[in-house]
């Protein structure tokens, strides 16, 4: 008889934005009337910038000439591409080698994949509360999976101690849910404590863009020693929109090693047998997105979401609840009212104000008591949510 991979079963029965999204459409079907505002799962909502929908659209016209045409691409990405993501590295004052750098389909894919390169004996230490993927993924592959915990004491960016034990370290900065951003000394604690300890950090960058202070770092290559001990992820998805076009990118340094084996080598060793690269179109796309015109266009994009976040971060000092997050990310981060579970707190906002949110618990047993808004939003319904809660709470 076949046998399933019974791990499955110590995750929990769904993944949390789809239990968001049962139990919207379960309000919807019973308020047939009722005008929801989704303010939770962070999907972008402006549309693609013309410098990349200009390249995409010069690709297909390419791709559909004989001359023009191009079957499989190399599976770690395309020169071009490459090299303008080293270009961009560049400006943050990181030299990445384009052989350092892996396009991918996103970075919950590479999340998800990164575990087939590393052995299964480690020990992997994740924030709680964070993005879900981390945990899951390594309860699949049945690594001993450990939390550190992040708190309101902590500012939700906890630090390496005298009991820390790990072999590998998630650390997602801006991090999702909290839109907590480590700085360059903090973050320099864990590269020396990954250095000392024989560690390996995955950093997730995916939300480098909304970093709006130049002295905080937005790669973990900004950081003396990271590339002896980091694997850094990255996605196009909130920065240009892309999370229906696909595009992401992965870092692995040439230095990166353990049991005599480089972690580049296994990375391109993993893509090239399981994965067939991003289309041509998309790294057209993804390209454009780096040059002054896509980046400057981005940046508006950028500045939209700033000022939804700032939308919800005023109608919260005016409730006078508290609240992180907002700043150098696109998600606010509030303890829920009341003493409420944020479970709980999910089912009175959607009951009262028709707005959904995402509850904290979701995301870790450390988020039970927050709750978390995104500012992918218009402005209009980012207006109009904050309009409900101040008329529903104040
Ligand atoms: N990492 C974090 C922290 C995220 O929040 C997300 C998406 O929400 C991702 C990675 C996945 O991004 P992508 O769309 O590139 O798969």
């Amino acid at each position: 008889m076949f046998q399933a991979n019974t791990r499955y079963r110590d995750l929990s029965e769904s993944y949390l934005f789809v239990t968001v999204a049962r139990k919207m459409r379960e309000f919807a079907q019973e308020h047939p009337d009722a005008d929801i505002i989704k303010m939770s799962i962070g999907d972008v909502t402006r549309p693609i910038v013309p410098a990349a929908r200009d390249a995409m659209l010069r690709a297909v016209n390419e791709m559909a000439t004989s001359e023009g045409f191009r079957g499989y691409g190399p599976e770690q990405g395309y020169d071009f591409l490459r090299q303008a993501i080293a270009g961009y590295y560049a400006s943050l004052g990181v030299t990445l080698d384009p052989a350092e750098i892996f396009v991918s389909d996103g970075a919950k894919s590479d999340c998800g994949n990164l575990p087939d390169i590393l052995g299964s004996g480690n020990r992997v230490l994740i924030p709680d509360p964070v993005y879900p993927v981390y945990r899951d993924t390594n309860i699949m592959n049945g690594s001993e999976v450990r939390f550190m915990q992040a708190t309101q004491e902590n500012g939700f960016l906890p630090l390496p101690d005298e009991n820390t034990e790990a072999d590998v370290i998630y650390l997602c900065s801006p991090n999702n849910p909290t839109g907590a951003v480590y700085d360059r000394a903090q973050l320099k604690k864990w590269v020396d404590f990954a250095n000392a300890h024989g560690a390996l950090i995955l950093f997730d960058a995916a939300y480098e863009a909304f970093v709006n202070n130049p002295a905080l770092p937005r790669s973990i290559f900004e950081i003396d020693g990271a590339r002896r001990c980091a694997i850094e992820l990255c996605s196009l998805s909130k920065t240009a929109g892309f999370t229906g076009v696909r595009c992401g990118y992965t870092v692995v340094p040439q230095e990166l090693c353990a049991n005599g084996l480089s972690l580049n080598k296994l990375w391109l060793r993993r893509q090239s047998t399981k994965f067939n690269g991003v289309s041509y179109i998309t790294q057209r796309g993804a390209e454009a997105v780096f040059t002054p015109d896509g980046l400057k266009q981005v940046r508006e994009n950028i500045a939209y979401y700033r000022e939804n976040a700032r939308t919800l971060t005023d109608m919260l000092d005016a409730l006078g609840w508290w609240y992180t997050g907002g700043k150098h990310s696109p998600y606010v981060w509030f303890r829920c009212p009341d003493h409420m579970d944020s479970w709980s707190f999910f089912d009175r906002l959607l009951t009262e104000t028709q707005v959904v949110g995402t509850p904290g618990a979701g995301f870790g047993a450390c988020g039970e008591h927050f709750f978390r808004l995104t500012s992918f939003s218009t402005h209009e319904n980012t207006r109009a949510a904050a309009d409900r809660l101040l008329r529903a709470y104040r």
